[in-house]
């Protein structure tokens, strides 16, 4: 837990009592500071109390008296209408700020490293942390993903953060100056928090604003929004190292036909076989490398050793995660594909699937899958989604399966040996789970059940 006893004395209120703001507030609590944690809703309060927090309630108290509000980063300030509580704030001049911006004070030595971008931010976030620790770094991994920032070890002067930012974290982080700023791509997405795409790409920009000039940038240049920034930082005199898995910019690091190249030092040198990296697939997680490998180059690992980490690379959990063959058949958990656009990535790198899909569908359903439709063997639907997912299908293959594990069944006992059989629901799971952890973990439980079947038979 990050000490944060150098903070005035003066309270610091904390809205938004989940995860990160449960950290927040503990590690105030824990340094000394007097904490003011509050949730709207009675079931997160219940969860601070019992950790033996003290509830300020929020909408009553003196805003004359905080130095600052933590906000989390799923409650609004500005769009698509700000928080009562953060007009409170706002009008009495009370700073809002993330918890990013509290550990940055907190660990003023350390090194940081930020990834930011509309997709791709875990695998890259979780990679480059692989890759750092294979390497004897001292290392911390968290933010967005996984632990929250004030959950995270102190490192001191020889540690580095590797950190995943979502655009809300970053709107509230003002003087964090990332040694490493990873900005991987963007594409519509949140739209109604930033007020528009022009808020969007802000948001993301901010990565960089507080950064000095020996600080150094990765920024993946495959898309419009991306490559303006790469540009006008480098008219700045910025160090920016640019990523494509299109094209082949000077002084950066991209992928042709799955070679990754190195160019940072000027001639392009080819340094892996990314097919090689079992848990890396396909050309989304071929950007995520190259992102992964410049930060890493700039962090000082050496580059035979980042190659062996990305080999080794675990890969996340539900995201295109391979959990067993059987059969010769293989099963991929791609429950994190919650979208049609997420899904494609899966879709495009496997022949002959099985797909299971469906759940909560969102708006434009898997029309635009319309592409990848040639992989499918045959699909396989569950949830709300079934019947529309199954019109759209037409005269693609398919059985409405209802649920998860006459899904698994059926999918198993149509495919041959060498096929895949691929949750990548294209839908949310609120219908049947809560949340694609949840049902990836189901369709986990449901495969290795089915393996030890086979053993056994
Ligand atoms: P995030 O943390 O930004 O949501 P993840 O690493 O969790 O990203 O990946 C989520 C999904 O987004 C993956 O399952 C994959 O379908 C897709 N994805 C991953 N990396 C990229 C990328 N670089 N570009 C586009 N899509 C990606």
């Amino acid at each position: 837990m990050i000490d944060l006893s150098f903070l005035p004395d003066a309270p610091v209120a904390v809205l938004g009592l989940g995860k990160s703001g449960l950290a927040t507030a503990q590690a105030l609590a824990a340094s000394g500071v007097d904490a003011w944690p509050w949730d709207d809703q009675p079931a997160k309060r219940a969860e601070a109390e019992a950790l033996g927090l003290t509830l300020v309630d929020l909408n009553a108290c003196d805003w004359s008296l905080p130095q600052a509000l933590v906000l989390s980063p799923g409650i609004p300030h500005r769009f698509p209408a700000p928080h009562p509580i953060t007009v409170a704030a706002t009008d009495a001049d009370c700073p809002i700020i993330s918890d990013i911006e509290l550990l940055g004070m907190g660990e003023p030595q350390a090194t940081f490293i930020g990834i930011t971008g509309t997709n791709g931010k875990s695998t890259t976030t979780a990679l480059l942390g692989h890759i750092l620790k294979t390497a004897g770094k001292p290392v911390e991994i968290g933010g967005n993903l996984g632990i929250a920032a004030l959950s995270l070890e102190p490192l001191g002067e020889d540690g580095t953060y590797v950190l995943e930012l979502s655009s809300y974290q970053l709107e509230l982080t003002y003087t964090v100056a990332f040694d490493v700023a990873v900005l991987l791509n963007i594409t519509p997405d949140h739209l109604d928090r930033h007020g528009g795409m022009d808020g969007y790409i802000t948001a993301k920009r901010r990565i960089f604003n507080a950064q000095n000039m020996d600080d150094a940038s990765v920024v993946g240049i495959d898309d419009e929004p991306s490559a303006e920034i790469a540009k006008s930082l480098m008219a700045k005199g910025r160090k920016i190292v640019p990523i494509s898995v299109k094209t082949e910019p000077a002084g950066g690091v991209f992928v042709r036909d799955f070679i990754l190249y190195d160019a940072m030092d000027g001639e392009a040198k080819p340094v892996v076989d990314l097919r090689r990296a079992a848990n890396l697939p396909g050309l989304h997680n071929a950007q995520n490398a190259a992102a992964a490998f410049a930060a890493a180059r700039l962090a000082g690992v050496p580059t035979h050793q980042i190659v062996d980490a990305m080999v080794s690379f675990a890969g996340l959990a539900h995201r295109q995660e391979a959990i067993a063959t059987i059969n010769g058949v293989r099963f991929i958990n791609d429950s994190k594909a919650t979208n049609a656009d997420a899904a494609q990535w899966a879709l495009g790198c496997y022949d002959q699937v099985h797909w299971i899909a469906g759940g909560v569908a969102k708006s434009g359903g898997i029309a635009d899958l319309a592409p990848y439709f040639p992989h499918i063997a045959k699909a396989y639907l569950i949830g709300e989604a079934a019947a529309s997912f199954a019109e759209t299908l037409g005269a693609v293959p398919h059985v409405m399966a209802g649920d998860l594990g006459r899904a698994v069944s059926a999918a198993f006992a149509d495919a041959r040996p060498g096929s895949v059989v691929l949750l990548s629901p294209a839908a949310a799971s609120f219908d049947q789970y809560s949340g694609f952890e949840a049902r990836g973990d189901h369709f986990r439980r449901l495969v290795l059940d089915l393996a030890q079947a086979e053993v056994r038979s």
